[in-house]
């Protein structure tokens, strides 16, 4: 390919995300492909020559496309947002296209300085405590990471070792490997299935508390979890508190909770993927409260923060512990040059892999087209449509609301049966319409409503609501026809 192919194959390539973006509301959100119907369609073997970029496209169009479930659809209301913009897709174009690797500052000297830059800005837009600036003297700043996930993943490591290494020189009399046996760490019966992923992969058993009708987590519990181990010999080395549940996007109590793990030196982490971002609001202000003594944060940019997915932030107060714990060296590993000095960090040693991607490119290019207006008025454009649901739903005595309204999740059911609330939302998904996510809390089953999609507009959501009102007619129809029946044939039985 030369490079006036690849001009046209780039212009072509941005029609058709136009065309698809342009007119997504008139496909069906869900796909009605049969299982196996690609991998039954295309070649299974490469192409032995080179192919033109039309035919490619075509094939996008004729048999991808199709095939996809639409989750930057308006009547995308599942899981969470996977966030994006057009600012944000011609970033990723950007990075592919520059093709640089960030590891160590030396490596690619923009893809760190600007990684600190946009996490700085992050920290000052999100009302952060200072520390969490890298340019604030001191060990604390961010990285940018792939997912929440990788993000709770390293916390845990970190808190694993430092917890190791201070047992070690408090009782070095002690066995290294009887220590590690005896860890442990705490986190809510909500948290995210990341948490206790985190746990198995790092081998810190994961002491999941179970949360009450408010589904948070608090400080009492914790603090009574961690006696009552400590009298068993364990040795507990950190809590993972979660701001923004996955299923009702509840808030653990992070003031009270930070307070014990101060108290118990043990590692506190908070994870506010998806609600974070409201921390840039004023009227959540509240949300901060206890953030300025916790060790390390992440949040998503990736659902509320219109950047495309892959773009997870995390931040430590004391980055030498991450430093210490990922660290290793190798001569091909150090920087090529006498410039760089130990006040830039090569981030290699604050996250797994060892490349990483110029993210910072596209959160840049990101908040530079957007604004921290554009950003704020983006959030707010969420919690008031789903204000706007959730009138729908208290309007009909039919539904109910499980939870309080959160930020953009409105949790409900159908008042009866669990069987209801089950049987409604098969009906909705064969009709592909619309898309919601079943979650349970203790016995209750509940539909999340959770505004998506990079454009949705009041409309679409007073489209979702007729969705699902026609189906719960349609529904409970028979029902009611069997009633009605019943009745008649009583009234005959009566009147003879
Ligand atoms: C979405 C979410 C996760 C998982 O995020 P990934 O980036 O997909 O790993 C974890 N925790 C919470 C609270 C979330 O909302």
């Amino acid at each position: 390919m030369d490079f006036n192919e690849f001009r046209n194959f780039g212009k072509g390539a941005i029609e058709l995300l136009i065309r698809y973006l342009q007119n997504i509301r008139e496909r069906d959100v869900l796909s009605s492909a049969a299982p196996f119907s690609l991998i039954h369609t295309l070649p299974n073997e490469m192409p032995e020559r080179a192919e033109n970029w039309q035919d490619i496209l075509n094939d996008i169009e004729t048999f991808l496309l199709p095939a996809l479930t639409h989750w930057q659809s308006p009547n995308f209301h599942g899981f969470y947002p996977s966030s994006s913009s057009m600012g944000s897709i011609v970033g990723e174009l950007l990075i592919a296209g520059i093709g640089v690797l960030g590891f160590n500052w030396g490596c690619s000297p923009a893809c760190t300085e600007l990684e600190m830059i946009v996490l700085d800005w992050l920290v000052k837009f999100l009302k952060l405590p200072q520390h969490f600036q890298h340019s604030v003297e001191g060990p604390g700043g961010g990285v940018i990471l792939g997912s929440a996930s990788e993000a709770v993943l390293i916390a845990v490591i970190s808190a694993r070792e430092h917890m190791v290494r201070c047992t070690k020189t408090k009782h070095p009399e002690r066995n290294e490997r009887d220590i590690r046996a005896k860890l442990i760490a705490y986190a809510s019966d909500q948290s995210n299935s990341c948490i206790e992923k985190a746990g198995k992969l790092a081998a810190l058993p994961f002491n999941l508390l179970p949360t009450k009708n408010d589904f948070r987590l608090h400080a009492e519990q914790l603090e009574a979890a961690i006696k009552n181990d400590l009298s068993k010999g364990l040795i507990p080395a950190m809590c993972v508190a979660t701001l923004g549940t996955t299923s009702t996007c509840a808030y653990d109590d992070i003031q009270t909770l930070s307070l014990i793990c101060q108290r118990y030196k043990i590692w506190m982490h908070v994870d506010a993927a998806y609600a974070g971002a409201a921390l840039a609001l004023d009227e959540y202000h509240h949300l901060h409260s206890g953030l300025n003594i916790i060790d390390s944060l992440n949040i998503n940019l990736h659902k509320l923060l219109m950047v495309n997915y892959g773009c997870a932030v995390m931040w430590v107060k004391e980055s030498q512990k991450l430093v210490e714990t990922f660290l290793v060296q190798r001569l091909y590993l150090q920087n090529n040059n006498n410039m760089n000095n130990n006040e830039l960090p090569d981030f290699r040693n604050w996250q797994i892999s060892l490349g990483r991607r110029f993210s910072a490119l596209k959160v840049w290019i990101t908040f530079r087209s957007v604004g921290a207006e554009g950003l704020r008025r983006h959030l707010r454009q969420h919690i008031k449509l789903s204000k706007q649901f959730e009138r729908h739903v208290l309007a009909d005595k039919r539904f109910e609301l499980v939870t309080k309204r959160t930020l953009g999740i409105v949790c409900f059911r159908v008042r009866g049966d669990n069987e209801l609330t089950t049987q409604l939302l098969q009906r909705i998904h064969d009709k592909k319409q619309i898309y919601l996510t079943l979650s349970m809390h203790g016995e209750m089953m509940l539909l999340r409503f959770v505004i998506c999609g990079m454009d949705t507009k009041e409309e679409d959501v007073d489209f979702a609501w007729a969705v699902i009102q026609t189906e719960l007619m349609e529904m409970l129809k028979p029902q009611r026809e069997w009633r009605a029946i019943k009745f008649h044939c009583q009234n005959r039985k009566r009147n003879k």
